[in-house]
């Protein structure tokens, strides 16, 4: 059996101070003198640590503090109170909300999954990926050494076309022609960001993140430079000027590479497999309702991986746009149903935000998912956008260590690996190889909604 694979982490604490969910409100007017203070008795010390930093002008109260509330429920004239904080409330989107912010920064710093405390407390369904639930049935019944002790579940997948059948000469050797393939210990990779402050020290970030995982991150044709060269085996160069200028030494030593969708796709794959004939090669496509029909003229053209992508908030292009979850199932299931499924390696990205969005993903048929706001998210980066306006970034981004923010990502991908294995682990799944498709597995609100409610109302 492989070793297994074991992602280490390291406390990599924040370089600026935390926007917590609630703030400290304690007034002085009306204090009693007490012979004793209740902010004496904060077990976390909050107020006699009390600083201000000055360059975010915060508090320190705010982000130490423990929410025991004991201070609250003890001082005799209650002047210290707990309130929501305002900046954390206007933190991301209606997506990228800000207790999903606030989670992707504690995994990045921690590398551990994020627990809320006994029982959910919030709704059961709502759009997107929590409009579907997944079969923990086998939760009940773990393993004598669980998930994380002996017992083996491999999370590795395979990037590439595969060969359907075996072809054996006369002396029993194998003739069919393998297609290159590429082995990823963790089904993510790292895509390229849909905004990020300028400069080479976040695409070195992913870059050594992705060394120090054994993943990939791609990277633009255009930004390559002798900063990034010696990270090229964990690098996917997207063609995004002429590909006549990728030289031959370059295409050698990359093992992936990414081209865009249209005319001449095809042409331009087998032209660079010439130049390597190691190299795979993915499609970029812009995920739309013609998704279904391109992917299938594609893989009858010999595609051999097809990276699907949503915008930011994991919707396709055009009006009424599915979500990625919606689109990505129907053309795994019409591939499935053409008989080709198996041949080719699909890709999804856009939206995926928490861990559970990856395994959901997985389950309505991607063999593996591309991540990008997660990766800013990692370093602190709080989704407010003002570097895509080209103003300044309040978490200075642009000067981020390399090490520190590899660090920060290798934790982040360290919680969503366990929480994968915890997924798997409570499906009684041993590979994520075998959860791609498994829709048998899993709920889909719209679904149960059509079940239960569709004879309501009808006359028997
Ligand atoms: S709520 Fe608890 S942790 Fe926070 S300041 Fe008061 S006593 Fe300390
Ligand atoms: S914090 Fe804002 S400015 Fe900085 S990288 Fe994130 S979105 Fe851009």
């Amino acid at each position: 059996m492989p070793p297994k694979y074991h992602i280490e982490t390291s406390q990599a604490p924040n370089r600026f101070q935390k926007i917590t969910r609630s703030g400290i409100i304690a007034w002085e007017e009306g204090c009693l003198k007490c012979a004793r203070c209740v902010k004496k008795d904060c077990v976390y010390q909050v107020y006699e640590k009390r600083n201000l930093d000055d360059r975010q002008m915060l508090d320190s109260l705010d982000s130490v503090c423990m929410d025991c509330f004991r201070c609250v429920q003890n001082c005799p004239n209650r002047l210290i109170h707990k309130g929501l904080n305002p900046s954390y409330k206007v933190l991301g989107d209606h997506y990228w909300t800000p207790e999903i912010i606030s989670g992707l920064w504690f995994q990045a710093e921690s590398g551990r999954i994020p627990v809320s405390g006994a029982g959910y407390g919030g709704p059961f369904s709502g759009p997107g990926f929590d409009a579907m639930w997944t079969d923990m049935s086998e939760i009940v019944r773990p393993t004598r050494d669980g998930i994380h002790g002996r017992e083996y579940i491999s999370t590795t997948v395979d990037i590439g076309r595969k060969v359907m059948s075996l072809e054996f000469g006369p002396d029993g050797e194998i003739i069919s022609p393998a297609p290159p393939l590429v082995e990823i210990p963790l089904p993510v990779i790292f895509d390229i960001l849909p905004w990020s402050p300028p400069g080479d020290r976040i695409p070195l970030s992913l870059l050594y993140g992705a060394r120090a995982l054994g993943t990939f991150a791609i990277i633009r044709q255009s930004a390559i430079n002798n900063a990034v060269r010696e990270f090229l085996p964990n690098a996917i160069i997207y063609v995004d000027g002429n590909p006549g200028g990728l030289n031959t030494q370059l295409l050698r030593s990359a093992r992936i590479i990414e081209i865009p969708d249209g005319e001449g796709a095809i042409a331009l794959q087998e032209r660079l497999r010439s130049m390597n004939p190691d190299l795979v090669v993915m499609i970029r496509m812009k995920l739309s309702p013609k998704t279904p029909e391109q992917a299938l003229t594609l893989v009858a053209q010999g595609a051999e991986v097809l990276h699907l992508v949503a915008d930011e908030y994991g919707l396709e292009e055009g009006k009424d746009p599915l979500f990625i979850k919606e689109r990505l199932k129907e053309v795994h299931l019409y591939l499935v149903n053409k008989g080709i499924r198996d041949q080719i390696t699909l890709l999804g990205g856009g939206g995926i935000a928490m861990a559970e969005h990856m395994a959901k993903l997985i389950i309505c048929g991607a063999d593996a998912i591309s991540i990008d706001i997660p990766l800013l998210a990692a370093m602190e980066c709080r989704v407010c956008r003002r570097c895509k306006e080209g103003i300044s970034c309040p978490v200075e981004l642009d000067d981020v260590d390399p090490v520190w923010g590899s660090l920060r990502i290798v934790n982040l991908m360290a919680a969503w690996h366990s929480q994968l294995l915890e997924i798997l682990g409570a499906m009684g799944i041993r590979e994520a190889r075998r959860l791609r498709g498994e829709m048998g597995r899993a709920m889909f609100f719209e679904d149960l909604e059509r079940e239960i409610f569709a004879t309501m109302g009808k006359r028997g």
